[in-house]
């Protein structure tokens, strides 16, 4: 039988804006695969130096051409830890992006939250000399986000404000708004990010300080995942700095979460 549902229209508006909203679908579908896409060429890329620089030497080991020696062994170690990191990010990013389509949105005070943020890295920072500073406004606003998400994409900012700030530093939590966006920041008065390496940071896998990256754990997913999370709320994530100085992150949102709302009236 006919199965199918009619949803009765209410008149030619209510056409033209179902219209608009299966057009941003399949926008937001295309800008997905894209991003797929380009996600995959830039780790088959970062995937392949590991192994092409291990590979050879192992075979030439196995054939008895090259002698095993621990300065070798070391090298070898090391990238095959690093290919190690590498995938294991590649899964947490696989699993933002599908983050980025799964959202639960809820009424959230943002002044509340940021309290939240402060108080989980307080000591953090004192252990590490670090002064962390809360400079939110009274009036309580709220703004319709998924919280756990954007808690992510703030304690990574955190995290990273007091990792780059050496001690007797200061890092500070901002919150504020305007009628049309709620505006998060944290600066920090830490190392600062060079004006070459400032436009990079949010790309996949980028790090200003190549060799400062070995030990440190992250291969420079972390900002790239918080762009993608806080977009998915429509909202975008900025970053000022000056060498020696410091840095500022910002993070705004739409007072009002709207989904496809970006593509709408174009
Ligand atoms: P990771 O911390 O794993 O390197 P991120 O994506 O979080 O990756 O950061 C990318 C790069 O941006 C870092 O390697 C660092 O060079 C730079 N960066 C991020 N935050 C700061 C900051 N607050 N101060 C100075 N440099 C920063």
């Amino acid at each position: 039988g006919n199965r199918s549902i009619r949803i009765p229209l209410e008149g030619p508006e209510e056409v033209r804006r179902l219209t608009a909203t299966l057009n941003n679908m399949s926008a937001e579908l295309k800008r997905q695969e894209d991003w797929r896409h380009q996600l995959m060429e830039d780790f088959m890329h970062e995937l392949r130096t590991p192994l092409t620089s291990v590979l050879p030497r192992v075979e030439a080991m196995v054939d008895g051409l090259l002698k095993p020696d621990p300065a070798q062994m070391q090298e070898i170690y090391e990238e095959l830890e690093r290919f190690t990191r590498l995938v294991n990010d590649l899964e947490r990013l696989s699993e933002a992006e599908a983050a980025r389509f799964a959202m639960i949105i809820k009424r959230t005070n943002m002044v509340k939250l940021t309290l939240q943020i402060y108080n989980q890295h307080k000591a953090l920072a004192k252990e590490k000399g670090i002064k962390l500073k809360l400079e939110a406004t009274n009036v309580p606003c709220y703004a319709e986000i998924d919280r756990d998400k954007i808690v992510q994409v703030m304690t990574n900012v955190v995290l990273n404000a007091i990792k780059y700030t050496p001690p007797g530093g200061r890092v500070t939590l901002m919150t504020d708004w305007t009628e049309d966006h709620i505006l998060l920041a944290c600066e920090d008065t830490g190392i600062g990010i060079s004006t070459q390496d400032l436009p990079y940071i949010f790309n996949r896998l980028y790090r200003a300080d190549k060799s400062r990256s070995r030990f440190s754990g992250g291969v420079g997913l972390g900002l790239s995942i918080a762009k993608a999370l806080v977009e998915a709320h429509n909202g975008e994530l900025t970053a000022s700095s000056q060498v020696g100085k410091g840095s500022r992150f910002m993070i705004k949102l739409p007072n009002r979460y709207q989904a496809y709302s970006k593509e709408e009236g174009a």
